[in-house]
């Protein structure tokens, strides 16, 4: 009950504290081809082989001059055409410009570009309006990355901030930690794959779907053992060709207190996990440990607390599993709430809540409404978590809150 003594509730912090001083990294790594590697982490650093651009050109269709012959004696005539890909090679003479086009490399001696808007060709050669400043619309080798440089530490994910960078460099290969192992499977007799009819007092398997999901978009290798019965030797066989198959062992459901002893005897046998009451809501029962040869995450059985104990301990454990040392996490903001909150002193909340910014600019927050762990509908609504602190009670339209903004993960 929410109302029972909850100073016997681990904390959020505690709980991943404890997870992750545990982990370490794993330690394959491989080197792959650049066109595979979305969403891989780097497994060391990266330097530039090359500079970027890897000579100066021309940021402007227009005129490569010197600017020294220019008060003196326009129009100057045109000696030769430089384009992307094919550069101006002649002999330049004095007093002449080159037609320039964008990207082409800057024909030796030439201090500035100026753009065709800027230029009158005449029978004669050009004339130029303005003053021009030396460099002006030259990019300078090396302007974006120099040769050399460093480009990402070891622990990057790659994606499209990331990768066509590592193209523009040349590199068609690259070191990344092997992908992360993961086998699921939920557990509970009334649980039904999606394509099946229901049966009385069954309901779909909503966890096993999210959380294959969730570990997709962090490029895990998945390994789905389906839904196992509420029956001792089927449990103790998934555990052991889970842990016998993955690097991570990821259940749902079981963990609560009525099912609690049941699956706690027979993990005693397996492994060394903890079965824990944590100080958030929605997501009270976790449990977490190590069975014979890998990590073992037991989620809550409810959807939303199965998700929202995901989010918060399971992402950032995989983030440390897998190498990925430069995982943030998602953003937090301050709100002022316009709906009121209702909340007990006890746990951490987090409410799925809107955020948008009103005609001031400033962030504002509402509720999705009721927050049942059951009430899966309020992450399709939502946008990010309403973090409310452990001892705050209810909170008043106008109240400032802390948002925490949905990552990738759920949007
Ligand atoms: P449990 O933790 O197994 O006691 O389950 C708590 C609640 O979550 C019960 O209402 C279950 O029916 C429900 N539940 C458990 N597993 C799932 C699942 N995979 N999908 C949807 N609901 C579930
Ligand atoms: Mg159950």
């Amino acid at each position: 009950m929410d109302h029972c003594n909850t100073s016997d509730l681990l904390s959020l912090e505690q709980a991943l504290t404890k997870m992750l001083s545990q982990v370490t990294p794993l330690q394959a790594t491989e080197i792959i081809a650049l066109t595979d590697a979305a969403g891989r982490i780097t497994a060391s650093a990266i330097t530039s082989p090359i500079a970027v651009p890897p000579f100066a050109n021309s940021a402007m269709d227009g005129y490569a001059v010197r600017c020294n012959e220019l008060s003196s004696t326009m129009p100057l005539p045109v000696a030769g055409k430089a384009f992307a890909g094919a550069p101006f090679k002649d002999v330049w003479p004095v007093n002449t410009c080159v037609r320039i086009m964008t990207g082409a490399p800057i024909p030796e001696g030439a201090d500035a570009v100026i753009m065709q808007e800027q230029a009158t060709v005449s029978e004669q050669g050009v004339t130029f309006s303005g003053n021009p400043r030396a460099g002006q619309n030259i990019r300078l080798a090396g302007e974006d990355i120099e040769q050399g440089a460093a480009v990402f530490p070891a622990g990057v994910r790659l994606g499209v901030a990331q990768l066509p960078l590592l193209a523009s460099l040349g590199i068609a290969e690259i070191n990344v930690f092997r992908t992360l192992k993961v086998a699921i499977f939920s557990t509970g007799d009334e649980l039904q794959p999606v394509g099946q009819p229901l049966g009385e007092g069954q309901i779909y398997d909503t966890n096993r779907f999210a959380v294959r999901l969730m570990l997709q978009q962090l490029g895990c290798q998945i390994i789905d053992l389906g839904v196992i019965r509420d029956d001792q030797q089927a449990l103790r066989k998934a555990f052991e060709k889970a842990d016998a198959a993955a690097d991570l062992v990821i259940s749902s459901g079981g963990v609560s207190v009525g099912e609690a002893d049941y699956t706690k005897q027979m993990l005693d046998e397996l492994g060394d996990i903890g079965f824990w009451k944590l100080a958030i809501k929605p997501g009270k029962p976790f449990a977490f440990g190590k069975l014979k040869n890998a990590w073992f995450c037991g989620l809550p059985g409810n959807p939303v607390s199965a998700v929202l104990t995901f989010y918060q301990l399971v992402q950032p454990l995989i983030a440390k599993l897998s190498g990925h040392s430069q995982w943030q996490p998602p953003l937090r903001l301050q709100a002022k709430t316009t709906t009121a909150l209702k909340k007990t002193p006890g746990r951490l909340d987090f409410q799925r809540g809107i955020f948008s910014t009103n005609a001031h600019g400033e962030l504002e927050v509402r509720t999705t409404g009721h927050q049942g762990s059951h009430v899966f509908s309020s992450f399709s609504q939502g946008n990010c978590f309403i973090v409310l602190e452990r001892e705050r009670g209810s909170v008043a339209v106008g109240e400032t809150v802390e948002i925490e903004l949905f990552n990738g993960l759920l949007n």
